[in-house]
């Protein structure tokens, strides 16, 4: 990996913009990010040194409260010209609890602790970025929207920074054609599939008996045992019938089989719990009638009173590889990495699932890194920090469009 592409292939503004691209800037950021704990809903001390980060690049910050207690989103805007898209660079300031990954050190290559790539690292990018373009006077056609959120990591926060920027998108406080989200590894992570968690339970109308009265084929736990015989058969469907390009096929998962309290009394309500995920072209209803449907037969053939329930589901999203802020990112990773970023797509969901749903505007990924993320030894190569920051200072250049 090079930052140092041929100047034949760039013009004279990428030229400007990526020799203001200031590395020891950027580490400084990330480092000022990295020693302030930010665990989920314990935001409100990194919250205001990313707005004073903002501020010192000159720009207004939309400070928008999430709850009481100091955690907020935090929106800024280059403003462009008024006669091209508008580009949101987004990310979230909280992690993982601390764990091993605490405090955080330097190396001469790297940045260690909670935090580093997932995703402070790619924060200190983004402001990279701006202030690449902001000292290199590049002026932009469409907006440059900067934005952080609170609230992405533990489930306690259930999203709500997230959720909130969902909010002010679709009332116009901020604005967004298309959203880059600033984490994950050097590629393009352009599709995740949908998820979600699922619950089936069966109740015995009949209630507990002593087995000695119940034959055992009509024992609920063989009923039960024949639904996860055909769950596993779903599964060999899914791998034949549903492979994705870049995700590969849906899946159905079992995590959690209960029924029964005692050893010779038939159980009144057997439980499974598990996962499922599924490509786009289908939504999260769909996919829950179908598994409904499926154990509907097993629930009728033990007279068994079927119950299904979903919780944590999330819409898959797909943003297409022609997209022009895709491939003004794919460019811009190709003049300083030298290379095409790989394309990829996840059974995961993230944040972008939300997005793209919530207000409608088409979401991808790419980051500085993210191999290390919620790992006992989290770090960041500063190499990898500066790299993301030119990737991104291209991309606005490219896809917002450059001021006449
Ligand atoms: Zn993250």
């Amino acid at each position: 990996m090079s930052t140092d592409p041929s100047p034949g292939d760039l013009s004279p503004s990428q030229t400007r913009l990526l020799d203001a691209v200031d590395g020891d800037w950027i580490d400084e950021q990330a480092w000022q990010l990295l020693q302030i704990p930010s665990v989920t809903m314990d935001e409100g001390e990194v919250c205001g040194l990313f707005e004073r980060q903002l501020r010192d690049l000159g720009l207004q910050v939309d400070v928008r409260a999430v709850d009481d207690d100091g955690r907020n989103n935090l929106y800024a805007r280059i403003q462009g010209q008024g006669h091209g898209p508008t580009l949101m660079l987004n990310g979230h300031l909280d992690t993982i609890p601390l764990g091993d990954a605490w405090p955080p050190r330097q190396t001469e290559t790297q940045l260690h602790g909670r935090g580093a790539t997932d995703m402070k690292g790619g924060m200190a990018s983004m402001l990279g970025a701006a202030k690449a373009i902001l000292d290199s006077d590049t002026g932009l056609q469409g907006d440059l929207i900067l934005t952080a959120v609170v609230g992405h990591e533990e489930t306690i926060a259930r999203k709500d920074g997230p959720m909130a920027l969902i909010e002010d998108i679709r009332k116009g406080r901020v604005g967004a054609d298309r959203i880059l989200i600033v984490e994950g590894r050097d590629a393009l992570w352009v599709m995740s599939m949908g998820s979600m968690v699922f619950t089936l339970h069966l109740d015995s109308a009949r209630g507990g008996m002593h087995t000695q009265y119940v034959p055992f084929t009509d024992n609920p736990l063989r009923h039960v045992g024949d639904l996860i015989g055909a769950i596993h058969e779903l599964q060999l469907r899914l791998d034949d019938t549903t492979q994705h390009p870049l995700a590969g096929a849906e899946r159905i998962d079992l995590g959690a089989v209960h029924g029964g309290d005692y050893f010779n009394r038939t159980p009144t309500r057997c439980t499974l719990t598990g996962t499922r995920r599924w490509c786009p072209g289908r939504d999260a209803h769909q996919v829950l009638a179908e598994l409904q449907a499926l154990a509907q037969s097993f629930a009728d053939a033990g007279d068994l009173r079927l119950t299904v329930e979903m919780e944590h589901e999330r819409e898959p999203f797909e943003t297409p590889e022609g997209d022009a802020a895709v491939r003004a990112v794919s460019a811009a990773h190709a003049r300083i990495c030298g290379d095409s970023p790989e394309v990829v797509g996840m059974r995961i969901v993230g944040d972008a699932n939300l997005y793209v749903h919530g207000c409608g505007v088409p979401t991808f990924y790419y980051g500085p890194s993210n191999e290390t993320a919620h790992a006992d030894q989290e770090w960041v190569d500063r190499r990898r920090l500066r790299d993301a920051a030119a990737v991104y200072a291209l991309t606005a250049l490219d896809y917002c469009g450059q001021r006449e």
